[in-house]
């Protein structure tokens, strides 16, 4: 008895809820779904990427007598290429104090004129 006056109670409330209401929950599982799928390709590139990448790193490693401290010695010097120690490669426009037009922060040198940034460039 229980059970059936809470199902009619259930049936009520849907019966009371708008057909906006259940377009927008429909939209927002859609949404929802997307960002679902899409974490998960990201997350399938960058396990696929690490993969790649350590497998580089060692056969560079093996074939050219480097070690692991020039590895972070070297992703170190690149994370500070922009000003800021973050452990990432921040891509932001840079304007050429030679050339004046404008290059990536990734790079260490003018894109057009090929000027050698200097730190202060990015800081
Ligand atoms: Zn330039």
């Amino acid at each position: 008895m229980m059970g059936g006056l809470w199902m009619a109670g259930m049936a009520g409330a849907q019966a009371m809820q708008t057909t906006a209401q259940v377009q927008r929950d429909a939209a927002a599982r859609s949404v929802a779904y997307e960002a679902r799928s899409e974490a998960n390709e990201l997350r399938h590139q960058v396990e696929r990427l690490s993969l790649l990448n350590q497998a580089l790193w060692e056969l560079i490693r093996e074939r050219l007598n480097v070690t692991d401290t020039d590895l972070e010695k070297r992703a170190m010097e690149i994370d500070m290429r922009d000003g800021i120690q973050d452990n990432k490669i921040s891509a932001r426009p840079v304007r050429c104090p030679t050339c004046h037009r404008i290059s990536n922060s990734k790079h260490f040198r003018c894109l057009y004129c090929g000027q050698l940034f200097e730190k202060p460039v990015f800081g």
